[in-house]
């Protein structure tokens, strides 16, 4: 198989998924409705301050509005509150998206469940994770729904198969082990206490590298053929990655896919709640 036919392109699937919701961003707009997202951004943490514009910048893309509310990094727990109440009543307002990390006087936890779950498009209120624990219609994280619609249309079958997801997140880790549970693999979840790491992982016939440690994952964690998806922003070496059969490239593999996810959220979240 040749590279390119080896590369699971997070980019081109993020560009089709993009493609769709913006066609019905389009239809919903000939009945005036314009789906809106707000973002949240608490300090000026640079990185968070990228994300929280491409956020921007795609939705204006796709037709949709956005606003983002920029707070001091000292702001108190209770100022956030009111702003996350506020943007709650606002009927204008579609998709609530609180920038993680805050900072370390908030309490981020007791933030996320004052979202409106109707409007959690990050997918991490109480009551989104428990629906989707049921398996029962819910707004889906971003990241692990994205590596989702990455397998299905990238055609990597699941069903019976032996999946291992290094990382226990719960904005990572556990979701994406659910999402594969209910896409009926045999799943494995790995995190630092996990003893003899690599001989889990060489079980794995699609691998989910989701621990964010440079250099983790070798050539002894992967099983010849093994699909590895990548979800960290330090690349996995090519020399680590040369038996894989199928995997995403750094960058362009899953960064792109979750913030169409948060758009498709987005979409989802505006067309629900007005029973659309
Ligand atoms: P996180 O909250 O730091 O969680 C990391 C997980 O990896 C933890 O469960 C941890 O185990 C586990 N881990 C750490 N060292 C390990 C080791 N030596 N062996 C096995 N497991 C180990 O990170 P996260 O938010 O889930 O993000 C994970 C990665 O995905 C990061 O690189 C992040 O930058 C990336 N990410 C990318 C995107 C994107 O859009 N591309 C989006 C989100 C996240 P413990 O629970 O035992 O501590």
């Amino acid at each position: 198989m040749s590279d390119d036919q080896r590369i699971l392109d997070g980019s081109r699937v993020a560009a089709a998924i993009r493609a769709e919701v913006a066609a019905a961003v389009a239809e919903l707009a000939a009945r005036a409705v314009v789906p809106r997202l707000d973002a949240v951004l608490v300090g000026g943490d640079p990185a968070s301050e990228v994300y929280v514009g491409s956020k921007a910048r795609t939705s204006a893309e796709l037709g949709m509005r956005s606003e983002t509310h920029r707070l001091p990094a000292a702001t108190r727990q209770d100022e956030l509150e009111a702003l996350v109440d506020r943007l709650n009543a606002d009927p204008e307002v579609d998709g609530i998206l609180v920038q993680l990390p805050l900072p370390r006087q908030l309490d981020t936890a007791a933030i996320l469940r004052r979202v409106d779950p109707a409007k959690d498009v990050d997918g991490f209120h109480p009551m989104n994770v428990g629906l989707l624990q049921q398996n029962r219609p819910a707004l889906r994280p971003c990241t692990p729904a994205g590596i989702m619609e990455l397998l299905e249309r990238e055609g990597i079958a699941l069903a019976g198969r032996r999946a291992v997801v290094v990382g226990r997140s719960d904005i990572v880790g556990k979701p994406m082990a659910v999402m594969l549970l209910h896409a009926h693999a045999t799943v494995t979840i790995c995190h630092s206490r996990t003893r003899d790491l690599a001989a889990v992982t060489r079980e794995a016939e699609v691998l989910i590298a989701a621990a964010g440690v440079c250099a983790l994952i070798g050539p002894e964690h992967v099983a010849e053929g093994a699909v590895v998806v990548d979800v960290g922003m330090h690349r996995v070496g090519d020399r680590e990655t040369a038996k894989a059969s199928r995997i995403t490239p750094v960058p362009g593999g899953v960064g792109p896919l979750t913030i169409a996810m948060l758009m498709a959220n987005t979409l989802a979240a505006a067309k629900a709640r007005r029973d659309l």
